[in-house]
């Protein structure tokens, strides 16, 4: 038999999933763990105190109600955090928390164990700080293209440009202190750090923000080490209020550049500054890193970048249109987006080029002209085959809607579709079952699995049925 209290939470998990989007869902819900339940008291444990604060800010209402449906009205829920601290050894540990009565603000808990590891030296002067020189006025860096209006939001950066929004709001106050950015290349995370420190530029005027890329830093400790004025170096980044290192992935290795930046790091979260890195891989994947440094990474939050959806990447597109003041056809846009579907840069890389091609050839832009430069610009980027091409690419053939793929509908040709978009997501990309699923008309693994089946019986048993599948296997290859 089922534990008691995993059994109410899968029951709570069911209620939940009915009631919020799915991608909210994964995203906060299915990390978490039913822990016991002792006197109507459900024990979940969240992953980090940010985790915590988000459910409290964001589905407390729902949380609660689900709760009382299933426990009855003296039902309650009270969170573990696991909480990763480098001061109280290498394990992670837990505290409680009961859920509030009302809508908890985010920086509630006065009680958050990561002060307990500020709290110490935060009132201790620097005593290398040269009186006067806070007068300097340091130049931010930043680009202000890179602005967070200019910044799309979409379900694959919800977390980090949320995060970022909280910290913009109130710098080195909330418990994202560093924040750390990650993703693969050309996904936005130079973008929105960038926006970050605008943001923060704009709310507090006087504040002190510095973006620095990471070579840039190295860089200039080595030319301080050069000109023996490591002081002024160090002391220079002590009195930055929000400071911003894009790609510290580039020190790992570099060893006296890490220790320099321990000190800094140290200085600035002590005094309350905020700290927002980005890197290309999470925490736990950076070689050469010193644990110390590796384990302040975490204290506050990672946030990961992921690729866009079809809409965000149109929408992307389309705002850079707009600010440039350019018009085009949304066909062109749409095939842009549905043929590079990895990376952001290349993406308007090819956007690019398609504009120069037309202004030097005095050619309108329309699809003839976008197909070939796109498929000159992807072949040379080897193109990777997405499911939401693969269902373009099904969709024009049989002459059907895109949006028919993701209805809910019965009608056989759909079915056939749909089986025949799963069926082809399966064999040319990496995605999971459940991904592909997920993306074509929200159906489970098992339903993906049944389409392959069905689709490779057919293709034994029905001559015309195995022309459309070759036919369609050979678009999808160009
Ligand atoms: P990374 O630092 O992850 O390699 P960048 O921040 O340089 O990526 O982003 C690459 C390009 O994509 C930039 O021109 C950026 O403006 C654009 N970009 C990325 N994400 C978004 C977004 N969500 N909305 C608008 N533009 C974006
Ligand atoms: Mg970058």
């Amino acid at each position: 038999m089922k534990k008691k209290h995993i059994e109410v939470w899968e029951k709570c998990l069911k209620v939940i999933g009915d009631n919020i989007p799915m991608q909210a869902y994964k995203t906060w819900f299915e990390p978490i763990a039913p822990v016991k339940l002792e006197n109507d008291v459900l024990t979940i444990q969240v992953p980090s105190q940010f985790f915590y604060e988000w459910l409290e800010e964001h589905y407390i209402g729902l949380l609660k109600k689900t709760i009382k449906k299933e426990l009855g009205m003296s039902g309650r829920l009270e969170y573990s955090i696991i909480i990763d601290s480098s001061f109280k050894g290498s394990k992670p540990y837990s505290v409680n928390y009961p859920a509030s009565d009302r809508r908890a603000t985010r920086n509630k808990p006065m009680n958050m164990p990561i002060d307990i590891n500020k709290g110490k030296s935060r009132d201790i002067p620097n005593p290398f700080i040269i009186p006067g020189l806070k007068k300097i006025k340091v130049e931010s860096q930043l680009v202000e293209a890179y602005s967070f209006d200019n910044f799309i939001e979409g379900d694959c950066n919800r977390l980090a440009r949320s995060a970022g929004w909280a910290i913009a709001e109130n710098p080195g106050k909330t418990a994202f202190n560093p924040l750390l950015i990650y993703s693969n290349v050309g996904l936005g995370k130079t973008h929105l750090a960038h926006a970050i420190g605008l943001q923060v530029k704009s709310n507090f005027p006087d504040k002190i923000v510095l973006f620095v890329k990471t070579e840039q830093f190295i860089n200039q400790y080595i030319d301080s080490v050069r000109n023996n004025n490591q002081n002024d170096f160090v002391h220079f980044y002590q009195m930055i209020d929000t400071l911003i290192m894009d790609d510290v992935q580039f020190i790992a290795g570099k060893d006296k550049t890490q220790d320099v930046f321990f000190h800094i790091f140290n200085h600035l979260h002590q005094n309350n500054k905020q700290i927002v890195l980005t890197s290309d891989k999470p925490p736990v994947e950076l070689k050469g890193m010193e644990p110390r440094l590796l384990s302040r990474f975490k204290w506050g939050l990672s946030a990961d970048l992921q690729i866009p959806d079809l809409e965000t990447r149109i929408a992307i597109l389309q705002k850079k249109l707009y600010k440039d003041g350019i018009e085009m056809p949304y066909d062109v846009i749409e095939y842009l987006a549905y043929s590079i579907t990895t990376n952001i840069r290349e993406m308007e890389g090819a956007l690019v080029s398609i504009l120069a091609q037309s202004t030097l050839n005095k050619k309108i832009i329309d699809l003839e002209l976008a197909k070939r430069m796109i498929d000159k610009f992807v072949k040379n980027t080897s193109r990777e085959i997405s499911i939401d091409y693969i269902q373009k690419v099904v969709c024009d053939y049989f002459d059907m809607p895109l949006e028919a793929i993701n209805s809910k509908t019965r009608k056989r040709e759909i079915v056939q579709a749909r089986q025949l978009a799963m069926f082809f997501s399966k064999k040319h990309t990496k995605n999971s079952l459940a991904t592909i699923g997920l993306h074509c008309g929200n159906k489970d693994h098992a339903t993906v699995l049944h389409a392959c089946r069905t689709v490779n019986n057919l293709v034994e048993t029905d001559k015309q049925f195995r022309a459309y599948v070759e036919e369609i296997n050979k678009k999808l290859k160009i």
